[in-house]
């Protein structure tokens, strides 16, 4: 049997849904059977589930034509609930009870709904609930959405220390040319410091957001934090037992090999959030030499030549060096203001300490 205890699942719309947009429910009701089994094997599982956007345009006909924003909050709207409900009675049949998170990146930005969600879900496992993920599009909109939720899930696994992350598509795993050419073949292992834009196609899906190319970037991201990542086919049978059974090497699939020296959560979380940084903290050559040493170091004042932009305690900040490049993210200590006052002085505490510092 398998080492991994903890597994965050990531079901793409093109798994759950048919080639005319509707769902299939059969493909959904084996993918339930398959987690129930796990479940009952012990295994923690979270669930994160796209579909809603897609499940809910086949339930409505629109009057007049919206815009791309309003038709997917609505169909969202709908189709979350249809989603959730199929869920919630499949699940049922196997005696086990599921239940909704809703999310949105801005979630991820504030270390309070960070820790807030994850206690939720934490109780949820405590409590042998199954939580289902999916991010809420009613809200998430435009520039605040996810990239698409295999970004969704990375994050997920990151903040639930899951041992491994399983990402069913509608294709075996990352090919090393067109999929549809016959001369090309599923690569089985990558590493997290690979460069896979030489031989990965960058065609989308029909349903989902993603493309294979961010796939890849985000499973190497996530194995980089120390968890597992494998990129499968959703619609071959008994596909999870398999990955997770003896014999698993067998199964064709792409495998994202684990760094050894993961990373803390709060570094985690921290390195995740970078998209959100409100400002930039400069520091000299002598803090950047420390900082590139073998010790753990801080941020401190006297390092600090200059900041800008206007950000908050406890706001990410980008970390650039004396020639300008960013170097890491952190999370400050002081507000702008604060922190432009202190900019050169001895004796003052981190702007950012090293537990909240993470350096590319
Ligand atoms: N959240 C979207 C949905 O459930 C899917 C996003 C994606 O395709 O990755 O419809």
């Amino acid at each position: 049997m398998s080492i991994y205890t903890r597994i965050a699942v990531k079901i793409g719309s093109n798994v759950l849904t048919r080639s005319d947009g509707t769902l299939d429910i059969t493909r959904m009701s084996a993918l339930v059977d398959q987690i129930a089994l796990l479940h009952k094997r012990g295994k923690e599982i979270v669930l994160v589930s796209s579909g809603a956007v897609a499940s809910g345009r086949s339930e409505i006909r629109v009057e007049k034509k919206l815009d791309s924003v309003a038709a997917r909050q609505l169909y969202s709207a709908v189709g979350q609930a249809k989603l959730i409900n199929r869920y919630y009675e499949l699940f049922r049949e196997h005696g086990i009870t599921c239940g909704q998170v809703l999310t949105t990146k801005e979630n991820f930005a504030s270390r309070t709904h960070y820790l807030n969600q994850k206690r939720c879900m934490e109780v949820m496992l405590e409590n042998k609930v199954i939580p289902i993920v999916n991010e809420n599009d009613t809200v998430s909109v435009t520039e605040l959405m996810f990239t698409d939720n295999d970004e969704l899930s990375g994050l997920i696994a990151a903040m639930m220390k899951m041992d491994a992350l399983i990402i069913l598509s509608n294709v075996d795993g990352i090919y090393n040319g067109n999929p549809a050419d016959p001369a090309s073949s599923v690569i089985p292992e990558i590493g997290c410091k690979d460069d896979p834009a030489g031989y990965v196609q960058a065609t989308r899906s029909a349903f989902g957001r993603g493309g294979m190319l961010t796939k890849c970037s985000i499973a190497q991201k996530v194995a980089g934090e120390g968890i597992a990542v494998i990129i499968a086919n959703g619609k071959r049978e008994h596909i999870l037992p398999s990955l997770l059974e003896d014999g698993a090497e067998t199964v064709v699939c792409t495998r994202f090999r684990p760094a050894s020296r993961p990373v803390s959560q709060v570094k985690k979380w921290i390195a995740h959030s970078e998209g959100f940084a409100k400002g930039e903290v400069h520091i000299n050559a002598g803090a950047v030499e420390a900082l590139r040493g073998d010790k753990a170091v801080s941020i401190l004042p006297v390092g600090v030549t200059h900041i800008e932009g206007d950000f908050e305690k406890d706001d990410i900040v980008r970390i650039i060096d004396d020639k300008g490049s960013q170097i890491g993210v952190g999370c400050t200590a002081y507000d702008s203001r604060e922190a432009a006052t202190l900019t050169g002085r001895h004796d003052k505490k981190p702007i950012i300490h090293y537990d909240y510092l993470y350096l590319d």
